[in-house]
């Protein structure tokens, strides 16, 4: 088994959906679902193009409300090559005989592979390879290059290659009602023999967007040079069309060069003129591949998780580091984009960004921290729409909004579709502040990571500083138990958005966001102790912190409620306990698939909200983001006890009562039962977290969008789980469990300012250190980190190698 490529061996019409999205090629700036590139959009197909930041919003009308949706918009379709033999009908690989068919994403090189023969109704038989990039070494080209071989035959080909500016959001069914047309044209036409462009604009947004391409013909290694004519369809498609005499055996090949700029990249004058500029420049498909190459290759050399003995695994893991590289790089520091929850691979939530981002920056923050600076800066750059959404509900400080988009506005849905029963209801989700909780933690720990002090001064210090104001506000203080409160919010666990009967969205002292609020008060405390006194003075005085404030945080972080039985059940919120209990086994029977059990209540005229009964872990949480010296202070603070008995006694509780509707979930309970001791069921989550995409194991969400957290998440379990990864008191500490049949992992960690080139058998650690500075080689010489029980000092000169029974 090759486990740097996904291969696909049967054309399967159903299952393109889902292919399209796993085989996406994107370079953090774009991205191109793996659509072919005969077709334009139907029910087997669904090209997609997405430019991270390119959002535009349009009202409709549903159920007599006009609800404004901002969209993720499908940029123009830049694939569009297809051919035909003589006269006879365009190529459809839908309607023709197929004599073999294999499609190939190879990981390592980033560059996606179609080979197929064919034969028509006059028996031509017609061997095809397709191949695409989307490169990594430049993020405004991308290519394609067919070959083309007439088996059996000789007479005419011909070719149309083009940019199509008629694509729409139609990737989610759901989403199918609302305003999806999002294009208007704004120019085309050629710029020289073999060279056409398109400029869409979105029709609210005013992004204008640049497609420039060259089409370039090759006979074997000669260049040809036929007479391509520009055929239009509108304003909206552009095709080059040209007619080539071919020889039976003989190979054709047509490249398309491609280059794409927005209006919103940075330092471009004129990007119509740049993008024609770029694609004139480049002489051939192998010149774009070169350089892209040799950037994954960079990559995949900090980034590689190498696994002996177990090869699903090892794919998997591989197949998730490439997908994340995708989504964000560090060409993210110039643009302005968070990362949205389901990639640059398709359309589920818009292209929104949501809390899931805590999920997936470990990821970046162990190899790459500048990818997760230039996303949170997304944020930072939000900051004063976070203020004013505080504001507007009555608070202080920074309130980010749920789902993010372009400007930082809450872009939370008001009614959603429930697919079950066709029925519109209201949508309570943006009553989950928790978002901002997971800024602050996300900012603090990209800090403890990079070590990014002039990131903390400049940006994620004021950033928390908000943060914790807006918690401070929206705690109220109960004079009769003398403890504060927080009022009318959503945890995590979407299932539950209000108490039983009420009109009104919201719940009462949820566990997680409580304890997290005094987690956020706490560290904001901590950083005015950190930042030098002219600097906090000039942050206190922007953000007017005032002395007060601060009194306040320190009683807060000693009287937050937290709703937990003397037995030590923590309540997901107040009034959890009084719901009934749910008879799982009842719906188990009836239904194929309970993760979405809410839509499954709702359609009975039932809901989520009475039932004991929860989406995603939530209570869980707590044991997910925190370590047991955390939570053990937090809780003693706050004067309830808290024991590693209790962690177990919640997750047997809640894991009996959650649904996994969303993917997060597993991840949450998969590192949870690993802190408690459940190797089993860790092991169990782990491998359907690998599964979450690759077998689409929701049943039809990964083709609207690969999950993001997910993905980013498998790979920190595989640090925190078998690696056995803690960053303690400055220092990382390994704690190797590899399962049995893995012989030896090899992986780089960035801690700080240091490389660490890791080994990992079942007897020995090898550990190679590289720091990044010249001035750390002082400081390396002496780096102690923590084995098992055992602190060894290593220095940058050479490979120490320590034996596992020397550290325990
Ligand atoms: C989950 C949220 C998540 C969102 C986007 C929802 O299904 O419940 O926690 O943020 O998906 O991935």
């Amino acid at each position: 088994m090759n486990t740097w490529k996904m291969v696909y061996d049967k054309f399967d019409p159903e299952g393109e959906h889902l292919r399209e999205a796993l085989c996406t090629l994107g370079n953090g700036y774009l991205g191109t679902r793996g659509a072919v590139q005969e077709t334009v959009t139907s029910w087997a197909h669904y090209p997609g193009t997405y430019i991270a930041g390119v959002f535009n919003a349009l009202p409709t009308e549903v159920s007599g409300k006009t609800i404004m949706n901002e969209d993720f918009v499908n940029c123009p379709n830049w694939l569009p090559l297809n051919y035909r033999i003589e006269d006879g009908p365009w190529f459809n690989r839908l309607k023709v005989k197929l004599l073999s068919w294999k499609m190939e994403l190879n990981m390592r090189k980033g560059k996606l592979t179609r080979r197929l023969r064919w034969r028509d109704d006059q028996g031509r038989v017609t061997w095809v390879e397709n191949q695409r990039i989307v490169s990594m070494a430049d993020p405004h080209m991308c290519a394609l290059r067919c070959t083309i071989v007439p088996e059996n035959y000789s007479g005419k080909i011909t070719i149309r290659s083009g940019l199509d500016g008629l694509v729409q959001n139609k990737g989610v069914e759901r989403y199918k009602q609302l305003n999806s047309k999002h294009l208007e044209p704004a120019g085309h036409g050629s710029f020289s023999d073999d060279g056409i462009f398109l400029t869409m604009q979105t029709n609210q947004s005013k992004v204008q967007i640049t497609e420039a391409l060259r089409t370039l013909v090759f006979h074997g290694h000669e260049r040809l040079n036929p007479k391509m004519s520009v055929i239009l369809h509108g304003q909206e498609r552009i095709m080059h069309q040209f007619t080539l005499d071919v020889t039976k055996g003989q190979k054709y090949v047509i490249e398309k060069i491609v280059s794409i700029y927005t209006s919103r990249d940075h330092g471009v004058a004129d990007h119509c003129a740049l993008a024609q500029e770029r694609v004139s420049a480049v002489s051939s498909f192998d010149a774009l591949l070169k350089p892209h190459e040799a950037k994954w290759k960079a990559l995949w050399k900090r980034f590689d998780i190498d696994i002996e003995g177990d090869d699903f695994t090892q794919q998997i893991l591989r197949f998730h580091t490439y997908h994340l590289l995708q989504v964000a790089s560090t060409y993210n520091e110039e643009i302005d984009a968070g990362l949205p929850a389901r990639g640059l691979h398709g359309e589920a939530y818009r292209g929104h960004i949501f809390w899931d981002e805590l999920y997936s920056y470990p990821f970046y923050n162990l190899r790459a921290p500048d990818i997760t600076r230039a996303l949170l800066m997304y944020r930072y750059r939000r900051l004063s729409a976070a203020k004013e959404l505080a504001k507007q509900n009555g608070y202080r400080g920074a309130m980010y909004p749920w789902q993010s988009a372009s400007t930082g506005e809450e872009t939370s849905q008001v009614i959603h579709l429930n697919p079950m029963s066709g029925r519109w209801g209201p949508d309570y989700s943006a009553l989950q502040r928790h978002v901002s909780i997971a800024i602050a933690y996300n900012v603090w720990t990209y800090y403890y990571i990079s070590g990014d002090r002039d990131f903390l001064e400049r940006y994620g210090a004021e950033m928390l500083f908000e943060i914790a104001l807006f918690w401070s506000s929206l705690c109220t203080h109960n004079k009769k138990t003398g403890r504060y409160e927080i009022k009318g919010v959503m945890g995590p666990d979407e299932f539950h958005e209000k108490y039983p009967g009420s009109a009104q969205g919201g719940l009462n002292n949820n566990a997680y966001t409580n304890v997290m609020a005094v987690w956020v008060i706490e560290k904001a405390l901590s950083i005015m102790e950190r930042v030098n006194p002219e600097d906090l003075a000039a942050l206190t005085s922007k953000t007017g912190i005032t002395e007060k404030d601060v009194e306040r945080w320190k009683d807060i972080i000693k009287k937050m409620v937290v709703p937990v039985s003397k037995d030590g059940l923590i309540h997901q919120f107040e009034g959890y306990m009084d719901l009934k209990e749910l008879d799982w086994d009842d719906y188990r029977a009836r239904y194929e698939n309970i993760h979405r059990i809410d839509r499954i209540l709702k359609a009975e005229g039932l809901s989520p909200d009475d039932f004991k009964v929860s989406k995603q872990a939530d209570v869980l949480m707590l044991f997910f983001v925190l370590n047991t010296v955390e939570l053990k202070r937090i809780f003693t603070n706050l004067g309830y006890s808290f024991s590693k008995k209790m962690m177990l006694k919640n997750y047997d509780y809640y894991v009996q009562r959650t649904s996994h509707g969303s993917t997060l979930s597993r991840v949450v309970h998969a590192l949870v039962a690993h802190k408690i001791g459940y190797g089993g069921q860790m092991m169990q989550f782990f491998r359907d977290i690998l599964e979450s995409d690759v077998r689409d194991i929701q049943g039809g969400t990964t083709q609207e969008g690969i999950h993001v957290g997910v993905m980013g998440a498998s790979i920190n379990l595989f640090f925190e789980c078998f690696v056995g990864l803690e960053l303690l008191d400055d220092k990382i500490c390994l704690k190797p469990n590899l399962p049995q049949s893995w012989t030896s992992v090899r992986f780089h960690l960035r801690y700080k300012d240091i490389w660490f080139d890791v080994l990992i058998t079942d007897k020995k650690i090898t550990v190679k250190l590289e720091p990044l500075k010249e001035i750390s080689l002082q400081t390396a010489r002496e780096v102690p980190i923590k084995i098992n029980n055992r602190i060894v000092k290593l220095t940058s000169q050479k490979s120490t190698t320590i034996l596992i029974a020397d550290t325990e």
